[in-house]
Protein backbone atom coordinates (compact mmCIF):
# COMPACT_ATOMS: atom_id res chain seq x y z
CA UNK A 1 0.00 0.00 0.00
CA UNK A 2 3.13 2.38 0.05
CA UNK A 3 3.09 4.75 2.37
CA UNK A 4 0.34 7.35 4.99
CA UNK A 5 -1.50 9.78 2.24
CA UNK A 6 -1.50 11.80 5.84
CA UNK A 7 1.62 11.83 7.56
CA UNK A 8 3.82 10.45 4.14
CA UNK A 9 6.03 8.77 7.10
CA UNK A 10 3.93 5.84 8.68
CA UNK A 11 3.61 2.12 6.25
CA UNK A 12 -0.73 2.39 4.83
CA UNK A 13 -1.69 -0.14 6.55
CA UNK A 14 -5.54 0.87 5.96
CA UNK A 15 -7.72 1.17 2.51
CA UNK A 16 -10.27 3.09 2.33
CA UNK A 17 -11.58 2.73 -1.04
CA UNK A 18 -14.18 5.09 -1.36
CA UNK A 19 -11.66 7.99 -0.88
CA UNK A 20 -8.90 6.30 -2.61
CA UNK A 21 -7.08 6.86 0.86
CA UNK A 22 -4.23 4.84 2.40
CA UNK A 23 -3.67 5.36 5.64
CA UNK A 24 -1.37 4.33 8.75
CA UNK A 25 -2.55 3.21 11.94
CA UNK A 26 -1.85 6.48 13.69
CA UNK A 27 -3.04 8.85 11.50
CA UNK A 28 -6.40 6.87 10.84
CA UNK A 29 -6.86 6.29 14.93
CA UNK A 30 -5.72 10.01 15.94
CA UNK A 31 -6.81 12.24 12.98
CA UNK A 32 -9.21 10.52 10.19
CA UNK A 33 -11.61 8.73 12.49
CA UNK A 34 -12.10 11.46 15.37
CA UNK A 35 -11.62 14.40 13.12
CA UNK A 36 -14.81 13.08 10.94
CA UNK A 37 -16.48 12.57 14.11
CA UNK A 38 -16.03 16.49 14.70
CA UNK A 39 -17.39 17.65 11.56
CA UNK A 40 -19.99 15.50 11.63
CA UNK A 41 -21.19 16.75 14.53
CA UNK A 42 -20.70 19.88 13.98
CA UNK A 43 -22.06 20.22 10.62
CA UNK A 44 -25.44 19.23 11.80
CA UNK A 45 -25.24 21.12 15.00
CA UNK A 46 -25.40 18.36 16.59
CA UNK A 47 -24.75 20.03 20.09
CA UNK A 48 -22.47 22.69 21.35
CA UNK A 49 -18.57 21.84 22.31
CA UNK A 50 -19.44 22.32 26.46
CA UNK A 51 -22.45 19.77 26.05
CA UNK A 52 -24.29 17.75 28.29
CA UNK A 53 -25.00 14.46 26.65
CA UNK A 54 -26.31 10.81 27.46
CA UNK A 55 -24.56 8.22 24.86
CA UNK A 56 -26.34 4.70 24.41
CA UNK A 57 -23.47 1.96 24.71
CA UNK A 58 -25.17 -1.56 23.61
CA UNK A 59 -21.63 -3.07 24.55
CA UNK A 60 -20.22 -3.65 20.88
CA UNK A 61 -17.18 -2.16 19.25
CA UNK A 62 -19.68 0.84 17.72
CA UNK A 63 -20.38 1.79 20.81
CA UNK A 64 -16.91 1.45 22.02
CA UNK A 65 -15.47 3.56 19.28
CA UNK A 66 -18.02 6.26 19.91
CA UNK A 67 -17.59 6.87 23.29
CA UNK A 68 -13.45 6.79 22.57
CA UNK A 69 -13.74 8.85 19.46
CA UNK A 70 -16.08 11.36 20.97
CA UNK A 71 -14.27 11.96 24.31
CA UNK A 72 -11.11 12.75 21.78
CA UNK A 73 -13.13 15.01 19.45
CA UNK A 74 -15.03 16.94 22.48
CA UNK A 75 -12.40 16.92 25.67
CA UNK A 76 -14.97 19.56 27.31
CA UNK A 77 -18.54 17.80 26.12
CA UNK A 78 -20.01 15.85 29.34
CA UNK A 79 -20.31 12.06 28.62
CA UNK A 80 -22.87 9.85 30.61
CA UNK A 81 -22.88 6.47 29.24
CA UNK A 82 -26.22 4.73 29.37
CA UNK A 83 -26.22 1.02 28.87
CA UNK A 84 -29.55 -0.84 28.77
CA UNK A 85 -29.22 -4.94 30.04
CA UNK A 86 -32.06 -6.85 27.80
CA UNK A 87 -31.92 -9.50 29.48
CA UNK A 88 -30.57 -11.69 26.55
CA UNK A 89 -28.80 -14.60 27.86
CA UNK A 90 -25.30 -14.71 27.26
CA UNK A 91 -25.18 -11.69 24.91
CA UNK A 92 -26.72 -9.34 28.16
CA UNK A 93 -24.10 -10.22 30.28
CA UNK A 94 -20.96 -9.98 27.84
CA UNK A 95 -22.10 -6.82 26.50
CA UNK A 96 -22.47 -5.45 30.19
CA UNK A 97 -19.02 -6.34 31.15
CA UNK A 98 -17.68 -4.65 28.45
CA UNK A 99 -19.20 -1.71 28.77
CA UNK A 100 -17.94 -1.44 32.33
CA UNK A 101 -14.81 -2.46 31.48
CA UNK A 102 -14.86 0.04 28.77
CA UNK A 103 -16.02 3.14 31.05
CA UNK A 104 -13.71 2.38 33.43
CA UNK A 105 -10.97 2.52 31.31
CA UNK A 106 -12.69 5.92 30.00
CA UNK A 107 -13.28 7.03 33.38
CA UNK A 108 -16.70 8.13 32.10
CA UNK A 109 -20.02 7.97 34.27
CA UNK A 110 -22.37 5.13 33.21
CA UNK A 111 -25.41 4.39 34.14
CA UNK A 112 -27.07 0.93 33.82
CA UNK A 113 -31.45 0.28 33.36
CA UNK A 114 -32.11 -3.83 33.44
CA UNK A 115 -35.31 -4.71 32.10
CA UNK A 116 -35.59 -7.38 33.87
CA UNK A 117 -35.12 -6.13 37.41
CA UNK A 118 -36.70 -2.91 36.70
CA UNK A 119 -39.85 -4.41 34.54
CA UNK A 120 -39.67 -7.61 35.37
CA UNK A 121 -39.78 -9.04 31.22
CA UNK A 122 -37.04 -9.26 28.74
CA UNK A 123 -36.95 -8.91 25.06
CA UNK A 124 -37.22 -12.75 24.46
CA UNK A 125 -40.67 -13.04 26.78
CA UNK A 126 -41.83 -10.85 23.56
CA UNK A 127 -41.65 -14.26 21.46
CA UNK A 128 -44.45 -15.62 22.73
CA UNK A 129 -47.06 -12.44 21.64
CA UNK A 130 -48.06 -11.23 18.38
CA UNK A 131 -44.90 -9.34 17.79
CA UNK A 132 -42.63 -12.16 18.33
CA UNK A 133 -41.90 -12.60 14.66
CA UNK A 134 -39.96 -9.83 14.65
CA UNK A 135 -38.24 -9.22 17.72
CA UNK A 136 -35.49 -7.08 16.72
CA UNK A 137 -38.31 -4.11 15.65
CA UNK A 138 -40.03 -4.87 19.34
CA UNK A 139 -36.26 -4.28 20.68
CA UNK A 140 -35.76 -1.16 18.79
CA UNK A 141 -39.44 -0.03 20.59
CA UNK A 142 -38.51 -0.99 24.42
CA UNK A 143 -34.49 0.96 23.77
CA UNK A 144 -35.99 3.92 22.05
CA UNK A 145 -38.57 4.42 24.76
CA UNK A 146 -36.07 3.72 27.92
CA UNK A 147 -32.90 5.54 26.56
CA UNK A 148 -35.43 8.81 25.83
CA UNK A 149 -36.49 8.31 29.28
CA UNK A 150 -33.19 8.00 30.98
CA UNK A 151 -31.84 10.97 28.98
CA UNK A 152 -34.51 12.91 30.12
CA UNK A 153 -34.16 12.38 33.47
CA UNK A 154 -30.70 13.26 33.55
CA UNK A 155 -31.73 16.09 31.85
CA UNK A 156 -28.59 16.15 29.13
CA UNK A 157 -28.21 18.12 26.14
CA UNK A 158 -28.78 15.42 23.65
CA UNK A 159 -28.30 11.89 23.52
CA UNK A 160 -27.06 10.45 21.16
CA UNK A 161 -26.62 7.06 19.86
CA UNK A 162 -24.11 4.65 17.78
CA UNK A 163 -26.04 4.45 14.24
CA UNK A 164 -23.35 4.75 11.48
CA UNK A 165 -23.56 4.83 7.46
CA UNK A 166 -24.18 1.12 7.06
CA UNK A 167 -27.35 0.97 9.74
CA UNK A 168 -28.85 4.63 8.01
CA UNK A 169 -28.60 3.29 4.50
CA UNK A 170 -30.03 -0.32 5.02
CA UNK A 171 -32.74 1.24 7.00
CA UNK A 172 -32.99 4.34 4.24
CA UNK A 173 -32.97 1.11 1.42
CA UNK A 174 -35.79 -0.92 3.58
CA UNK A 175 -38.21 2.08 4.62
CA UNK A 176 -38.23 3.40 1.04
CA UNK A 177 -38.89 0.32 -0.35
CA UNK A 178 -41.55 -0.14 2.51
CA UNK A 179 -42.77 3.02 0.99
CA UNK A 180 -43.22 4.31 4.55
CA UNK A 181 -42.20 7.82 3.46
CA UNK A 182 -43.12 9.42 7.37
CA UNK A 183 -40.55 6.93 8.97
CA UNK A 184 -37.82 8.18 6.08
CA UNK A 185 -37.99 11.45 7.03
CA UNK A 186 -36.92 10.04 10.85
CA UNK A 187 -33.75 8.78 9.45
CA UNK A 188 -32.46 11.89 9.50
CA UNK A 189 -29.04 12.37 11.89
CA UNK A 190 -31.06 15.34 13.85
CA UNK A 191 -34.24 14.60 15.63
CA UNK A 192 -35.52 17.28 17.69
CA UNK A 193 -35.91 16.99 21.29
CA UNK A 194 -39.62 16.02 21.98
CA UNK A 195 -40.51 16.86 25.46
CA UNK A 196 -39.58 15.42 27.96
CA UNK A 197 -36.92 13.50 25.48
CA UNK A 198 -34.19 15.36 24.20
CA UNK A 199 -32.99 15.53 20.40
CA UNK A 200 -31.56 12.85 19.18
CA UNK A 201 -28.45 12.66 17.30
CA UNK A 202 -26.36 10.42 15.43
CA UNK A 203 -22.25 11.64 15.14
CA UNK A 204 -21.58 8.22 13.69
CA UNK A 205 -24.01 9.07 10.58
CA UNK A 206 -21.20 9.54 8.02
CA UNK A 207 -18.70 6.66 9.39
CA UNK A 208 -18.65 3.28 8.06
CA UNK A 209 -19.56 -0.07 10.11
CA UNK A 210 -16.17 -1.62 8.95
CA UNK A 211 -13.87 1.77 10.01
CA UNK A 212 -15.81 1.52 13.55
CA UNK A 213 -14.34 -2.10 14.12
CA UNK A 214 -10.98 -0.97 12.68
CA UNK A 215 -10.76 1.84 15.50
CA UNK A 216 -11.99 -0.18 18.33
CA UNK A 217 -9.43 -3.23 17.46
CA UNK A 218 -6.69 -0.84 16.60
CA UNK A 219 -7.23 0.76 19.87
CA UNK A 220 -7.55 -2.10 22.06
CA UNK A 221 -10.79 -0.89 23.30
CA UNK A 222 -13.22 -3.33 25.43
CA UNK A 223 -15.98 -4.44 23.27
CA UNK A 224 -18.16 -7.79 23.22
CA UNK A 225 -18.17 -10.23 19.57
CA UNK A 226 -21.33 -11.68 21.12
CA UNK A 227 -23.72 -11.94 18.60
CA UNK A 228 -27.38 -11.30 19.86
CA UNK A 229 -29.42 -15.05 18.97
CA UNK A 230 -32.13 -12.89 17.77
CA UNK A 231 -29.88 -11.45 14.87
CA UNK A 232 -29.93 -14.18 12.03
CA UNK A 233 -32.55 -13.90 9.70
CA UNK A 234 -33.37 -10.49 10.78
CA UNK A 235 -33.99 -7.70 7.68
CA UNK A 236 -30.89 -5.56 9.02
CA UNK A 237 -28.69 -8.03 8.19
CA UNK A 238 -29.52 -8.80 5.56
CA UNK A 239 -29.24 -5.62 3.94
CA UNK A 240 -26.03 -4.79 5.05
CA UNK A 241 -24.95 -8.16 3.47
CA UNK A 242 -26.04 -6.80 -0.14
CA UNK A 243 -24.57 -3.16 0.48
CA UNK A 244 -21.54 -4.56 1.16
CA UNK A 245 -21.74 -6.84 -2.23
CA UNK A 246 -22.52 -3.31 -3.77
CA UNK A 247 -20.01 -0.93 -2.29
CA UNK A 248 -17.23 -3.68 -3.18
CA UNK A 249 -18.91 -3.00 -6.79
CA UNK A 250 -18.68 0.39 -6.46
CA UNK A 251 -16.38 2.04 -3.76
CA UNK A 252 -18.76 5.28 -2.61
CA UNK A 253 -21.92 3.93 -3.24
CA UNK A 254 -23.05 4.04 0.77
CA UNK A 255 -21.89 7.29 0.62
CA UNK A 256 -24.06 8.13 -2.71
CA UNK A 257 -26.99 6.98 -1.20
CA UNK A 258 -26.46 9.12 1.81
CA UNK A 259 -26.07 12.37 -0.25
CA UNK A 260 -29.29 11.24 -2.48
CA UNK A 261 -31.18 11.06 0.94
CA UNK A 262 -30.23 14.82 1.94
CA UNK A 263 -31.66 16.27 -1.29
CA UNK A 264 -34.69 14.13 -0.72
CA UNK A 265 -34.97 15.30 3.04
CA UNK A 266 -36.91 18.80 2.36
CA UNK A 267 -39.09 17.34 -0.58
CA UNK A 268 -40.22 14.84 1.57
CA UNK A 269 -40.51 17.40 4.75
CA UNK A 270 -42.97 19.39 2.68
CA UNK A 271 -44.92 16.61 0.69
CA UNK A 272 -45.53 14.05 3.57
CA UNK A 273 -46.21 15.94 6.72
CA UNK A 274 -44.94 14.03 10.24
CA UNK A 275 -48.12 12.60 12.02
CA UNK A 276 -49.28 15.11 15.22
CA UNK A 277 -47.84 14.04 18.63
CA UNK A 278 -50.01 14.08 21.49
CA UNK A 279 -49.57 11.76 25.02
CA UNK A 280 -50.34 8.46 25.18
CA UNK A 281 -53.15 7.62 27.54
CA UNK A 282 -51.50 4.82 29.70
CA UNK A 283 -48.04 6.47 30.20
CA UNK A 284 -47.99 9.83 29.41
CA UNK A 285 -45.46 10.43 27.33
CA UNK A 286 -45.23 11.35 23.10
CA UNK A 287 -46.56 9.22 20.88
CA UNK A 288 -48.53 9.84 17.49
CA UNK A 289 -51.18 7.01 18.48
CA UNK A 290 -53.54 7.43 21.74
CA UNK A 291 -51.50 4.17 22.86
CA UNK A 292 -47.64 4.31 22.22
CA UNK A 293 -46.03 1.64 20.91
CA UNK A 294 -44.30 1.09 23.40
CA UNK A 295 -47.32 0.78 25.84
CA UNK A 296 -49.21 -1.63 23.09
CA UNK A 297 -46.62 -4.24 23.53
CA UNK A 298 -46.02 -4.28 26.80
CA UNK A 299 -50.00 -4.84 27.21
CA UNK A 300 -49.49 -7.79 24.61
CA UNK A 301 -46.76 -9.59 27.23
CA UNK A 302 -49.27 -8.48 29.96
CA UNK A 303 -51.93 -10.65 28.32
CA UNK A 304 -49.58 -13.74 27.45
CA UNK A 305 -48.55 -13.80 31.30
CA UNK A 306 -52.27 -13.40 32.65
CA UNK A 307 -53.43 -16.09 29.99
FE1 LIG B 1 -32.28 -6.30 19.93
FE2 LIG B 1 -32.32 -7.43 17.48
FE3 LIG B 1 -30.17 -6.11 18.33
FE4 LIG B 1 -30.80 -8.47 19.40
S1 LIG B 1 -30.20 -8.09 17.26
S2 LIG B 1 -30.17 -6.62 20.50
S3 LIG B 1 -33.03 -8.34 19.40
S4 LIG B 1 -32.20 -5.22 17.95
ZN1 LIG C 1 -47.35 4.72 26.36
Amino acid sequence: MGKCKLCGRGEAKIRLAYARLNLCRKCFTEKFFPNRVRRTVESYKMFPADASVAVAVSGGKDSAALLHSLREAFPAVQLVAVHLNLGIPEYSEAAERSVEALCRSLNVELKVYRLKDEEGFTIGDFKATKYGGKLCSVCGVVKRRRLGKIAAELKVDALVTGHNLDDTVESLMATFTGGDFQQLVRLKPVLPAQPPFPRKVKPFYRTPEREALLYAEILGLPFSRRKCPYLPGSRSLRGKRLLDLWEAEEPGFKYRMLAAFEKLIPLLEQAVPQPEYTYCRVCGLPSSQPVCADCRRIEALKGRKAA
